[in-house]
Formats: C-alpha cells, sequence, structure tokens
C-alpha cells in the first residue's frame, strides 16, 4: 500500500497523475529521435582534419552522382587528385565540398583513375584485403557447394568482387593470380600471402601476359609466384576431364566463364554437331557425351593438338578437331547443303572497342545465318557473344536478323551469361560482358 500523501500539493500532483493530465503523460518517457547517420568528418579546407593518412581525392559532382549509381569507376576527368600521387595508392575520396565518399585505388596512367575499394570509413590493411578475399572465395562456395564440382573456378572476378584490377582463379589445387591495374601489381606479392594463407595452393602462377595492363603502364609478365611450375593441370567439368596449362595457355589455362554454358550445351546435345571456336574442345567434349558425331573447328593448330589430347584423355572417339578458319568453314558447309542438329559458335571478342561494334555485328549476323543454314528442324544453336561492347539488346537484333534472313523462327531457350563465379555488379554495366543464348531453330 502506498503511503497517503503528505502534503495538498502532492495530492494534487497525484490525483493529475491518475487522470492522465498533460502535466503527467509529460513524465512518460519520450519516443527516441531518430538516430542521425553518423557521416565521417569532412576532410578538406577548414572544415576539419583529416581521418586518416591516406591522401584525398576530390571528385566532382558527376563522379559522387557515379559512385551513387553504382560504379566503381571514375575518370581522370572528374578527379582532383594531389601532384605527389605516383599511383598505386589507397586514396581518400571526399565530395567537392569535404564529405568523405569512400576509399579507393588510384590509377596514375590510365583513364580510370579512381576504382573504388569501399564506402565505409575503414581502414584499408592487410586485414580488408584478407576479408575481401574470404568474402570472394565464400560465394564459390554457395554457388557450387559440392566440392568434388570445384575443380576449376574463379576465385576473384576483379570488380565484380570489389577487388578491382585483381583475378584470381583456382585450378585444384592450383592458383593463378592477375594483377591488371597499379594497385594490385604492386601488391602482388600481399595478395598471395593471403591466398596461401588462407587455401595452402601448391602453387600460385603469375599470368600478367595480358594487353591490358598496357594502358596501365605496366609491362608483361608471367611466372611463378609461389611453388614450382606444376605443369599441366588436370580438372574435371562435369564429367568431363579438362587440362589446363597454368603458364603456356590461353585466358589463364582455361575460359572458365563459360563452364557453366558448356554443361549446359551437353544437356542439349544431339545428333550431329559443330563447335566453332573450339580452343582445347570443351564445349565439343560435352557436346559428344550425348551427340553421335562432334566437329570440332579452331583456326590454331596449337588449340586443335590440345583438343585432340583431351578427347583422347575421355576417351572420346566421336570429335574431330579440324584446323580451319570457322568463317570459311561455316560457309562451305552451308553451300555443300550439310546439316548438323547441334551447333555452338563461341568466338573471340569481334568488339574490342566501341569503334569496331559495327564490323563485329557484321561478324556476329554471318556466322549465325550461316548456323541457321545448317542446323536441322529443331536443331540447337548455342551463340555467344563476349563483346562488352555489344549489349544483350544489340547480340539478340543481330540474332534474329540472321534467323530472318535465313527464314528461320526461332524459339529462346535459355539466356544466358557468365557462370556464377563470374558476378557482376549491379551499376557496373562493364562486369556484364558474356551473353549465350540457347535457340531452337523451327
Ligand atoms: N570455346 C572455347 C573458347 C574459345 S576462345 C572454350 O569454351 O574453351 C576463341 C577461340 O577462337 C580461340 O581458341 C581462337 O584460336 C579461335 N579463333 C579465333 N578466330 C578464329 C577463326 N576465325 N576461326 C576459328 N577459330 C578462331
Amino acid at each position: 500500500m502506498s503511503d497517503p500523501p503528505r502534503s495538498p500539493k502532492e495530492a494534487r500532483r497525484l490525483e493529475r497523475l491518475k487522470h492522465g493530465s498533460r502535466a503527467a503523460r509529460d513524465v512518460r518517457p519520450r519516443p527516441s529521435a531518430p538516430r542521425r547517420v553518423q557521416r565521417p568528418q569532412p576532410v578538406l579546407g577548414s572544415v576539419a582534419a583529416s581521418t586518416s593518412d591516406e591522401p584525398a581525392v576530390v571528385l566532382s559532382k558527376r563522379a559522387v552522382d557515379r559512385l551513387a549509381e553504382g560504379h566503381v569507376w571514375i575518370y581522370r576527368s572528374d578527379v582532383a587528385a594531389p601532384s605527389r600521387l605516383g599511383g598505386g595508392e589507397v586514396v581518400r575520396l571526399t565530395d567537392e565540398r569535404g564529405w568523405f565518399a569512400g576509399k579507393a585505388f588510384y590509377g596514375s596512367t590510365s583513364q580510370i583513375a579512381v576504382r573504388m575499394l569501399t564506402r565505409e570509413d575503414e581502414p584499408i590493411d592487410e586485414e580488408f584485403f584478407a576479408r575481401r578475399l574470404a568474402q570472394a572465395i565464400a560465394l564459390r562456395e554457395i554457388v557450387r557447394p559440392d566440392p568434388a564440382r570445384r575443380g576449376a573456378a574463379r576465385l576473384v572476378h576483379g570488380e565484380a568482387d570489389l577487388l578491382p584490377g585483381l583475378i584470381v582463379d583456382r585450378y585444384t589445387d592450383c592458383l593463378t593470380l592477375q594483377t591488371l591495374i597499379e594497385a594490385t601489381d604492386a601488391r602482388r606479392n600481399l595478395f598471395a600471402d593471403l591466398l596461401q594463407r588462407l587455401l595452402a595452393p601448391r602453387a600460385i602462377v603469375e599470368r600478367n601476359d595480358v594487353r591490358v595492363r598496357a594502358h596501365e603502364g605496366l609491362e608483361q609478365r608471367k611466372g611463378m609466384l609461389r611453388g614450382a611450375d606444376p605443369g599441366p593441370v588436370e580438372f574435371l567439368e562435369g564429367e568431363v576431364k579438362l587440362v589446363a596449362d597454368l603458364l603456356a595457355g590461353q585466358k589463364t589455362g582455361a575460359f572458365l566463364d563459360q563452364a557453366e554454358n558448356r554443361l549446359e550445351a551437353g544437356r542439349y546435345a544431339r545428333g550431329r554437331a559443330l563447335d566453332c571456336f573450339t580452343y582445347g574442345g570443351a564445349f565439343a567434349l560435352q557436346l559428344a557425351r550425348r551427340a553421335a558425331q562432334v566437329i570440332a573447328v579452331d583456326v590454331s593448330e596449337q588449340a586443335a593438338a590440345q583438343g585432340r589430347e583431351a578427347a583422347a584423355r575421355n576417351g572420346a572417339h566421336n570429335v574431330e578437331f579440324k584446323v580451319a578458319n570457322a568463317f570459311d568453314l561455316l560457309r562451305a558447309e552451308s553451300e555443300a547443303g550439310e546439316r548438323y542438329d547441334t551447333i555452338v559458335l563461341d568466338p573471340p571478342a569481334f568488339a574490342k572497342t566501341k569503334a569496331s561494334i559495327d564490323a563485329a555485328l557484321r561478324g556476329y549476323k554471318e556466322i549465325n545465318l550461316r548456323a541457321f543454314h545448317l542446323l536441322s528442324p529443331g536443331g540447337v544453336l548455342v551463340t555467344n557473344s563476349c563483346s562488352f561492347h555489344v549489349d544483350e539488346a544489340m547480340f539478340e537484333h543481330t540474332v534474329l536478323q540472321a534467323a530472318s534472313d535465313a527464314g528461320r523462327s526461332v524459339q529462346v531457350i535459355e539466356r544466358r551469361g557468365a557462370a556464377k563465379d563470374h558476378p557482376t555488379l549491379l551499376g557496373v554495366p562493364e562486369t556484364r560482358y558474356l551473353k549465350c543464348l540457347i535457340l531452337r531453330a523451327l
């Protein structure tokens, strides 16, 4: 029982409380004010001192908007950087008023001056990169949970894994590393150490013999970063045994972005099959599991030799490798009235620059037109383009023109992209380059 009020004043106060007067309501806790978003302090001018040691690079309004739209590249014309920067540094990005906008790799040579690392104000140290690598590896474990199917995979896909300019591929117990920009090139030993710590590979091969490095003023280089030359490494793609020569092969040994499309193409294969631009026969060998006969074509003698070796390794006696220009072969076959039930077209990027788009489209039209002439009724065409400058709409339009010129009605069975271990970053169209259409000609 509560004590009786000790004074008339206290009695009146209790009365008010009971009846919920305004005074009493005011006693209740107020809903807390909405939490203010904590923005790191501005670092420029007189507003506040820098909160970290990194040099500050100021972005134009256009650049800030671009980052807000999800992009991670900023061009040189949109930044003001201190003249002392040599390239390869981690920099602190601010808007024109000095507000923090992220941290990024700075490049001194390429037109892409800034590649975003993080939108948070966090230290960019060894642990940061270790976390980013672990995050990238975790995605591959999600998309391919069966360890037996993890023979070869792209572990780090550059910008799309928020590790700009860094590519890491795994071939069973070996890794290949590409450091495509000044900042990752300068840190390649750090990445090799971290990968060694995370994955304990038998060897790490450096495949920095790629032309894009020229934009960054970086030389061509390949060799061993850790361990000894592993020689050809055998791995499984579905049921097919493939071999990658990590030091000598094209790309980092295999075209891993097509792995899932090859497995899918294999599901549709039947009858007589044709694989154009076959390289080491990776599509052809998937087709050979269901098709009666496969003809695999590449202009490179070395590629065909590798393909023959792979066919023998798989006991695939129904694959014939031909060294030929696929354009010529497709024309000759169609003029001879040949028929195929399954065709794969996987050419190299015809449009390497914007200026070459028209020529590229003519190339795509030509090979697809021939393929539609060659396809039997109900035949399946798996047609690909890895030209970033030719987007999905352009590619599909070109394929439609080819179908229409060939007088064929065509069903789209699947619209596909690169394998899931080559993610794309929303807001960065440059990470979405591979188009794969699985079509059925009626
Ligand atoms: N389909 C392959 C990758 C193909 S890469 C795979 O899944 O692994 C493109 C290939 O096309 C290269 O091997 C290159 O030698 C070959 N090539 C380039 N131009 C060619 C042409 N005009 N005719 C035939 N092959 C060509």
